[in-house]
């Protein structure tokens, strides 16, 4: 299975501005594959482009071998799940925030169907219950928390790609390393992109895309890359 391929893809938000150079990368489907760069290198495009917030200017961009320009946007939408790394969350009930979109989803449903998708670990990590009342009215999560119940959301639709955009950057490394090894665990055989700037976040990673420049200057393992600093 192809997965996701990037083929000579050029982009710029302004005409007389690239951003993305010609890019070209493969992530093998259920693929772990980590994207790091400095700030402004152009990885969020990517993200924005694979979710046809954008198109590229120049080259084609293949989920399962299919030209994603050629997909409907609501299946498209459905084969991938992005979690930025503010997410916003409803000023209402956690469960409503892991479930939005299904209609009258109480408890119990919400329960059954996170464990469909195996993502019980993520809400049970939460120190409250489905009903609390969370946002301006209700409970204050911290980001940790916050970020898990985004998770949770995002998974809870079972998309088979899933890109995670700096979605634990802001937290403190310990909350950091707790979700990733919770995700780790849940997110098996899933293509997973993940947005990062620290290595402790890509440790784990199947293999890591360096861009710099929108140019792909390395790929490669952890262990690979390390070792050529
Ligand atoms: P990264 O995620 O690697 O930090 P981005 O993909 O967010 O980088 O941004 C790449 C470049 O594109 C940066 O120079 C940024 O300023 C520019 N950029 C990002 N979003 C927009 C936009 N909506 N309009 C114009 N330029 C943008
Ligand atoms: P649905 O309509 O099925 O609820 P959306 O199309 O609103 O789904 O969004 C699909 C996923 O993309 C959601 O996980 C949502 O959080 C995320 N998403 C939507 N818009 C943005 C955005 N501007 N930036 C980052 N993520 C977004």
């Amino acid at each position: 299975e192809p997965g996701i391929t990037f083929e000579n893809v050029h982009f710029g938000y302004d005409e007389d501005r690239q951003i993305l150079h010609g890019l070209d990368f493969e992530i093998r489907a259920g693929e772990t594959v980590a994207l790091v760069g400095p700030s402004g290198a152009g990885k969020s495009t990517i993200a924005r482009l694979l979710f046809r917030f954008y198109d590229p200017s120049a080259g084609r961009i293949l989920i399962d071998g299919q030209d994603i320009a050629q997909v409907q946007q609501e299946s498209l939408r459905a084969s991938i799940g992005i979690v930025p790394q503010d997410s916003v969350l409803f000023n209402d009930t956690i469960g409503y925030n892991i479930a939005y979109g299904r209609a009258n989803a109480d408890e119990d449903d919400v329960r059954e169907a996170a464990r469909g998708a195996a993502i019980l670990p993520f809400i049970e990590a939460l120190p409250e219950g489905f009903d609390t009342q969370v946002g301006e009215r209700g409970l204050k999560l911290s980001g940790g928390e916050k970020q898990r119940v985004a998770i949770a959301r995002t998974l809870l639709k079972d998309p088979p790609i899933v890109i995670l955009d700096e979605a634990t950057s802001a937290l403190d490394s310990r909350t950091e390393q707790e979700i990733l090894a919770t995700l780790n665990r849940v997110a098996r055989g899933r293509t997973t992109l993940a947005i990062a700037h620290r290595l402790s976040t890509i440790a784990d990673a199947d293999r890591i895309l360096v861009l710099e420049h929108g140019r792909l200057a390395e790929q490669g393992h952890h262990a690979d890359l390390l070792r050529r600093d």
